[in-house]
């Protein structure tokens, strides 16, 4: 809950469905393609009284009748030499999540959030010990997008990357986040190509084959995090339910079908998964599912003993698979200054007294 703020009066415009919302403008007297025109302003980021294309008195009707945006902006950090940009949302309910904005050289890239909390509960994670609050609704996490283009937008950028590694589990509230990532991608809106966008996942194996089928080129990220089930028992609880020989199925599954390879996650925490044995366990995984391997030194988390590894550790553990024929990357450390890494802001917020949920 926000400590100090009653509820927004008005109900969010991208919270209303295109047939209600054209429902209420032939109600009054309005022709379909307003409809259009609409949306398309909002996702450039317009408020109502923006919409030039509009009639003044329709303007005033959707003032009266809606707010613009689903989010709230309640808290904004810059880290990186203004590179990173981490902004906390407050949402209906009293809710609140948060999103990364990261600008490089050729890209700037969006890290969304699906979920306010995540009931999968990675010990290592910081979304994951915190309270799971609900679902985000398809229009809350376009609205995070939405809200990333017009900040790039503002100092001269353009957004071109989406993955959804913010806080929540995107596969466990499937309809939204498949909803969420057609609208952006929707060329009358953002246009951000699906093959720009990464839906990352602890491995919801049905929800992995159900988008397979979506017709939607998007990225898989898996988070890994162990090859052995025993580990990533304890690392990625889901395992338990769904255990690595079905994941590294479903992953070979959805390359087959997509076209595309799936990439994998690894946080390196020191002496739990860093090991010559796990790069060698690792190695073993990916050659028979071909996946990509995307090394994440592990960012510390406040009340927890999960410890990065030194540079050398690092550097070894990425060598050996280099060896053994695996594609690796080495993550950035991208907004480790201001606890700006997913999580991290919405847990320090709420130890801080300024957010209880
Ligand atoms: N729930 C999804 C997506 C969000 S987490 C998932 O787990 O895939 C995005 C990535 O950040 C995951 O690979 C996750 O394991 C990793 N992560 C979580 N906490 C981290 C931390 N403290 N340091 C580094 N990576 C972390
Ligand atoms: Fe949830 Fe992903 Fe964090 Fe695990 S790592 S608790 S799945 S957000």
């Amino acid at each position: 809950m926000l400590a100090d703020s009653a509820p927004p009066a008005l109900p969010a415009i991208s919270l209303i469905d295109d047939g209600a919302l054209l429902e209420w403008l032939q109600a009054g007297g309005q022709p379909t393609y307003r409809l259009k025109q609409i949306r398309q302003a909002l996702a450039a980021g317009a408020g109502f009284e923006q919409m030039s294309t509009l009639p003044t008195d329709l303007r005033t009707q959707l003032t009266q009748r809606f707010r613009p945006r689903a989010l709230a902006e309640i808290e904004r950090w810059d880290s990186d030499q203004g590179l990173t940009t981490k902004i906390l949302y407050g949402l209906d309910g009293g809710y609140t999540v948060e999103s990364v904005v990261m600008r490089y050289e050729r890209r700037s890239t969006l890290c969304i959030s699906s979920q306010v909390g995540c009931p999968i509960g990675c010990p290592f994670c910081a979304t994951g010990k915190g309270p799971f609050g609900r679902n985000l609704k398809a229009g809350e996490i376009v609205d995070q997008a939405i809200a990333a283009a017009a900040l790039l937008a503002a100092r001269g950028r353009r957004l071109t990357h989406v993955v959804y590694m913010g806080m929540g589990e995107p596969l466990a509230n499937y309809e939204a986040v498949v909803q969420s990532v057609r609208g952006i991608a929707d060329s009358s809106g953002l246009g951000i190509s699906p093959r720009r966008i990464t839906v990352s996942t602890s491995g919801l194996v049905p929800r992995i084959d159900e988008l397979a089928q979506e017709s939607l080129p998007v990225t898989l990220a898996i988070s890994l995090h162990a090859a052995r089930d025993e580990l990533r028992d304890f690392l990625v609880p889901i395992n338990r339910k769904y255990p690595l020989a079905d994941l590294t199925q479903a992953a070979a599954r959805f390359a087959n079908r997509t076209g595309r390879r799936v990439s994998y996650e690894w946080v390196l925490l020191a002496e739990v998964n860093d090991s010559d044995q796990d790069a060698r366990e690792l190695i073993e995984l990916t050659r028979q599912s071909f996946g990509h391997v995307n090394l994440i030194p592990f960012n510390p988390v406040p009340g927890t003993d999960f410890k990065e590894p030194d540079p050398g550790r690092i550097a070894r553990f990425a060598g050996l698979l280099r060896e053994g024929g695996v594609q690796v990357t080495v993550r950035d450390t991208r907004g480790r200054e201001n606890s700006a890494a997913c999580g991290q802001l919405r847990a320090r917020a709420i130890g801080a007294g300024v957010i209880t949920a």
